[in-house]
């Protein structure tokens, strides 16, 4: 079992931990186990276990971005703390942790006089999970700054690989399609008077908070087509303030889902379902899912 193959590493481990209150959404039940890992062994021993009892795993970040079924999770979801949340400045490089908050690390660059994290700084991601979707805002992606990302595979192989040798796009990297798990990363930034880092800081949080609903909710649910914006498609369709069970189609902003207090998974889902069917019936258009669904495909596609 899971908490005894953690005995004697760093790390803390429990059983039926309900997922709802780790996810912005704010919906999902519980995973069978849950583990808070706090360094490169306890990680190590853990997809050892896993693999070894034929657990499936789910890294976990900040869960801003996911969809835990109301079922739960049938395996082991782990988290990273401990060691995965120092930050190393190396001017005009930094070297952090894949459990380390975007913007805790805008901060710190930002008092090292390093800029480029400015225009992500207000998304609420881990750099791991960040760096595994490619996280972007205002004109500016992650891998714009990425120099490596070190990597653990399921099968508990360690690498460091080049930002320039992982393929990626617009909300998608080759990352998206494993289980390699993000432990740090190794970013490139360009040196600038503080201040004026600061004042771009606060300038893209007073710019989020006019855009944003201030429900749960987990950014946006589906991608922006080539060209096009999904919540100008869905505002069209007449979707905003649509409602399943406690889920809405934000009146705010129509690729929203925010939960009004009780949604459950399946009421998301069928607001998905409708919102991808609105926008093919009415301008002949595949929408994709940004977010991700716990225990589909890698890079599901709600179909
Ligand atoms: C209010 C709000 C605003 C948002 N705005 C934006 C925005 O402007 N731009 C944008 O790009 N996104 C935005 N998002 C979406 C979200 O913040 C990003 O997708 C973010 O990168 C997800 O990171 P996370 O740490 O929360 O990952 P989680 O949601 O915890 O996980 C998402 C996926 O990443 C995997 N994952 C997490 N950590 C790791 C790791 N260390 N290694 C490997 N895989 C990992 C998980 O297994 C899961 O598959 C927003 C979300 C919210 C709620």
């Amino acid at each position: 079992m899971i908490p005894e193959a953690l005995r004697g590493v760093r790390a803390v481990v429990r059983e039926n931990v309900p997922l709802s209150g780790k996810t912005t959404l704010r919906v999902g039940g519980p995973a069978r186990f849950f583990a808070e890992l706090h360094d490169a062994a306890a990680l190590a021993a853990l997809l050892r276990a896993a693999r070894a009892q034929g657990l499936p795993i789910l890294a976990l970040g900040k869960g801003s971005n996911l969809l835990v079924p109301d079922a739960g999770f049938p395996g082991v979801v782990f988290t990273l703390a401990g060691d995965f949340l120092a930050t190393r400045i190396e001017a005009p490089e930094v070297v952090a942790g894949g459990g380390v908050s975007l913007m805790s690390l805008a901060v710190a660059t930002q008092r090292a006089g390093l800029s480029g994290l400015e225009n992500l700084s207000g998304i609420p991601s881990s750099l791991g999970g960040a760096v595994r979707i490619n996280a972007g805002s205002y004109g500016s992606e992650l891998f714009d700054v990425l120099v490596s990302a070190d990597l653990v595979s399921a099968a508990g192989e360690r690498r460091t690989v080049p930002a320039a040798a992982i393929s990626h796009g617009y909300r998608w990297t080759a990352l998206s399609d494993t289980d390699d798990v993000v432990t740090g990363a190794r970013i490139r930034l360009v040196p600038k008077a503080p201040g004026e880092i600061a004042a771009r800081i606060a300038e893209v949080a007073a710019k989020r908070k006019g855009t944003l609903p201030k429900q749960p909710n987990a950014g946006s649910i589906f991608k922006n087509p080539p060209g096009l914006f999904a919540g100008k498609l869905l505002e069209e369709c007449g979707l905003k303030g649509r409602r399943v069970g406690g889920a809405e189609i934000s009146p705010v902003h129509a690729n929203v889902i925010v939960n009004l207090g009780g949604a459950t998974a399946a009421d998301v889902r069928r607001l998905m379902e409708e919102m991808k069917r609105a926008v093919k019936d009415r301008f002949e258009i595949e929408l994709q899912a940004e977010i991700q669904i716990v225990g589909e495909e890698k890079t599901e596609n709600l179909s």
